[in-house]
């Protein structure tokens, strides 16, 4: 298969490489290297399966007109992440989640011969639910613009998918993990946050009374999620990705080894995040492979990915937070 990866330079997106070269696909990969890196890829270096080619999705739209000509499978997984940025600057999120996205669907549309269409959405748009464990069906509702631009993405693909007659399927990923994840940029996501904190000696940063849980989902199992749906004969669906289970910031920290500071419980987080996958089981016949306490253990095997990571302190994170507390204490 020639096979697009759009953001193949991110966490989720090289993991995918990863997996697609070791298959014998031939891929290339579009990526503006904002967040993503080539260090994430370097390891493909040698291999001439791979091209590369810096393109910016809510910019360029003629190149990435050209670079999906002979595209047989386009997966989707540019975008910008984080919560709290997205709260200070939500119109370049609706910029590069939005109209990057649909920049990407009329350049698939324009030349009409995709097999599939892979969009990574976020388990975000169900906002604080109030069913565990959620389904596909429950009640939309994004508390920050990351959350409603990732689903905004979403109906824009389900849209063209209907009309325009792509196939298309929609993958809605709850807290991926594994090494490579994300740790320049802005206080982001607590594996990061944690590792860093452990090789610096500083005590864990616990959000509220670490009560709340989290479907961790191991990227390894999200990529095979990937690949197994863009070779399924399903289209037009959306399908939760989670573990199968949650787990408790205190687990993670049980496991992880360290000292605690509690800070304060943020605003507009749910206390649990829990998929049901039944669906992507029962439609596609995934199911993930990677536990909690493998995927961690993965983790500490490759702790020095944080060596440079920035190290978060209560105050950076009060700071950091600041402009969301502001928005959201009114609800
Ligand atoms: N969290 C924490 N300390 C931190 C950062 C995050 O206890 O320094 C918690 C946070 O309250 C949440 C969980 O870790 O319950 C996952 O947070 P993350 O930002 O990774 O993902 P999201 O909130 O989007 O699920």
């Amino acid at each position: 298969m020639r096979a697009v990866v759009i953001g193949g330079c991110g966490f989720i997106g090289s993991h995918l490489v990863d997996s697609l070269l070791k298959d014998g696909h031939s891929v290339l990969i579009v990526d503006n290297l904002s967040t993503g890196s080539l260090t994430n890829i370097q390891q493909h270096q040698e291999n001439n399966n791979l091209e590369i080619l810096k393109i910016d999705i809510t910019i360029d739209k003629e190149a990435l007109k050209d670079a999906l000509v002979d595209a047989e499978f386009v997966f989707h997984l540019a975008a910008l992440a984080d919560i709290v940025p997205s709260v200070e600057n939500p119109e370049k999120y609706f910029k590069a989640n939005v109209v990057g996205t649909l920049n990407v669907l009329e350049a698939v549309k324009a030349h009409g011969k995709i097999k599939k269409f892979i969009y990574s959405a976020s388990s975000s748009c169900y906002g604080l639910p109030e069913n565990f464990p959620t389904k596909e069906t429950d009640l939309i509702s994004p508390m920050y613009p990351y959350a409603l631009t990732k689903k905004m993405g979403e109906d824009l693909v389900l849209h063209w998918g209907e009309l325009y007659k792509i196939p298309v399927i929609s993958l809605r990923f709850f807290n991926v993990f594994g090494p490579r994840s994300r740790t320049k940029g802005t206080y982001g996501a607590v594996f990061g946050v944690f590792l860093a904190q452990k090789l610096a000696g500083k005590a864990f940063t616990v959000v509220g009374d670490g009560k709340q849980s989290r479907d961790f989902t191991f990227v390894t199992d999200v990529v095979d999620a990937i690949v197994m749906a863009s070779k399924s004969k399903k289209e037009n669906e959306v399908y939760n990705i989670g573990s199968g289970n949650h787990y408790s910031i205190l687990r993670l920290v049980e496991l992880l080894g360290g000292e605690i500071e509690f800070i304060p419980k943020r605003p507009g987080e749910p206390d649990c995040t829990f998929a049901d996958i039944s669906k992507i089981r029962k439609g596609i016949g995934w199911c993930p492979k990677v536990d909690f306490e493998k995927g961690i253990e993965i983790m500490l095997e490759n702790i020095d990915n944080w060596a440079s990571a920035p190290v978060w302190s209560s105050k950076d994170i009060e700071r950091e937070t600041k402009a969301w507390f502001e928005a959201l204490k009114e609800k």
